[in-house]
């Protein structure tokens, strides 16, 4: 732990906001594997880069090959993959962006973490539960990843043989086996207008 560390103040969010005519928050897509998180991030992300709104999207290609790159799937290392993907996008947040991030994230605790996190800094967490049908995202399939599971090839798999803990109160709720990828990012941007984060 350093301790000859200082904390510089300088501008507040309040400050960054408006220099920048924009606000910070953290979308935090949980659901299955292929309930459509990732996709549905991109759709997002390109839907508010299109209206020069500042977006990025933390997902597995740039956190699992990079900042987290030393973790595996333990329970130990689960959590503190969560833990770094939330002070990240907590981090995002308060620069005035808007932080996409699609994580599996299963357990409840760690998402609440994650919340608390932010709101503890006065910044917006959006916990959007992206939601299908077991049998539907197992039909989908995109990288075989259930059939691996089914035959026991990969273990501790969320929905097969680890639970997947859903939201009980998400801020958004897309079942992605009613809606078109389109009709799911457009509920999140329509979410984002109507809080006046846009
Ligand atoms: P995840 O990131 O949750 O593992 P992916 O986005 O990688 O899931 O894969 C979801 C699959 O489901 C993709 O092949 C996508 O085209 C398909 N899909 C069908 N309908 C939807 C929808 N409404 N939203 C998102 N994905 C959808």
């Amino acid at each position: 732990m350093a301790t000859n560390i200082t904390w510089h103040p300088n501008l507040t969010y309040q400050e960054r906001s408006e220099l920048i005519n924009q606000k910070g928050a953290t979308i935090w897509l949980t659901g299955l594997s292929a309930s459509g998180k990732s996709t549905i991030a991109c759709a997002l992300e390109q839907l508010l880069l299109k209206e020069k709104v500042t977006a990025y999207r933390l997902d597995g290609d740039n956190i699992r090959f990079g900042l987290n790159k030393d973790l595996g799937f333990s329970e130990q290392d689960r959590v503190e993959n969560i833990r770094r993907i939330a002070e990240v996008s907590k981090l995002f947040a308060d620069s005035c962006s808007i932080a996409v991030t699609s994580f599996i994230s299963p357990y409840r605790e760690d998402r609440d973490k994650a919340r608390e996190l932010h709101v503890n800094s006065n910044l917006k967490f959006i916990e959007v539960f992206v939601d299908v049908p077991l049998e539907v995202a197992e039909k989908r399939d995109p990288k075989g990843l259930y059939k691996k599971a089914r035959e026991g090839v990969i273990k501790d798999f969320t929905g097969i043989s680890a639970p997947y803990e859903a939201p009980i109160k998400p801020e958004i709720h897309i079942r992605t086996d009613l809606l078109s990828v389109e009709e799911s990012a457009l509920q999140i941007y329509n979410y984002l207008k109507e809080h006046n984060v846009l």
